[in-house]
């Protein structure tokens, strides 16, 4: 099957890395680094454990300056800018909210993420009730993701699946243009992977992000999803390629997963 874009596809590209390097003291967790990601397009970065992920989506998203090289959205050196800028600007990312404030109710969780990311953060839960944009901005993000039954729910008592999608949810809090996930669908049944997935796609649509990128260890979901494998190994580029070519290549696969502990 064919995936479909999250917007019309074309090769403008929304955000690239040029040779981004990233050293932790003498360790270098990326070498050499060099992507973009187009309009439309849902791009998956796979690899073993270690081999930088994370890293590289920090970079991406300005919570980590590079050691060497340049990220660039939308024409604009981004290096370091933070989240809470990226964000303004467009670029948003899961922030697993549901973790760090398991108290809150899905709307408030929601409220605090469109809060923060309006730089309400010196106190977000202030007003809060009294915010009607701010609600209803909630309102509208839950609707999208599925959760609007579950506003008034304590995020400590949803299911796996649904604090992914509040993880998720939170992501889409400032209308972005393009949105980063770092294992989505982490913890979650096979069941529940593929119904987060296509509640994420459909949810990009109706939002009009222009283009996802996520960190995905199930090779199912990245064979269905991805219009394009980013595989990293060892903090360096490994493959840039079409699932159909990366999937025919045994060497890939073995490279990819053949090195994860089995969970
Ligand atoms: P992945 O997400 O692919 O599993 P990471 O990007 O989290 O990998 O980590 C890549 C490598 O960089 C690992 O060896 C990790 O231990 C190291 N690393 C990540 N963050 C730091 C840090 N803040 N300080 C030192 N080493 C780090
Ligand atoms: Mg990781």
């Amino acid at each position: 099957m064919q995936p479909q874009s999250v917007a019309t596809a074309s090769m403008v590209p929304l955000f690239e890395t040029i040779s981004v390097s990233k050293a932790f003291g003498v360790f270098k967790a990326l070498s050499d680094i060099s992507f973009s990601v187009s309009e439309g397009e849902f791009v998956s970065i796979v690899g073993p454990n270690g081999a930088g992920k994370t890293t590289l989506v920090n970079v991406v998203t300005g919570l980590l300056r590079p050691t060497a090289g340049e990220v660039r959205f939308l024409g604009r050196d981004i290096a370091g800018i933070g989240p809470v800028e990226l964000a303004r600007l467009g670029m948003s990312r899961a922030f697993q909210l549901v973790n760090i404030f398991p108290a809150l109710t899905v709307r408030e969780t929601l409220a605090v993420a469109i809060a923060s990311r309006l730089r309400r953060v010196s106190n977000p839960f202030r007003s809060l009730k009294r915010d009607g944009v701010l609600q209803a901005d909630a309102e509208r993000v839950a609707e999208v993701l599925g959760l609007r039954s579950k506003l008034e729910n304590v995020a400590s008592t949803l299911s796996q699946g649904e604090k992914k999608l509040l993880d998720i949810a939170s992501a889409f809090a400032l209308n972005p243009t393009i949105i980063l996930l770092d294992e989505p669908t982490s913890g979650v049944s096979t069941a529940d992977k593929h119904a987060i997935m296509e509640v994420l796609v459909a949810a990009a649509k109706a939002a009009g992000v222009r283009a996802i990128v996520q960190v995905e260890h199930d090779m199912d979901l990245v064979e269905r999803y991805s219009h394009r494998i980013v595989a990293l190994q060892a903090g360096s580029l490994l493959a840039d390629m079409t699932p159909a070519a990366f999937f025919a290549d045994p060497a890939m696969t073995a490279a990819v997963v053949g090195t994860r502990p089995r969970l």
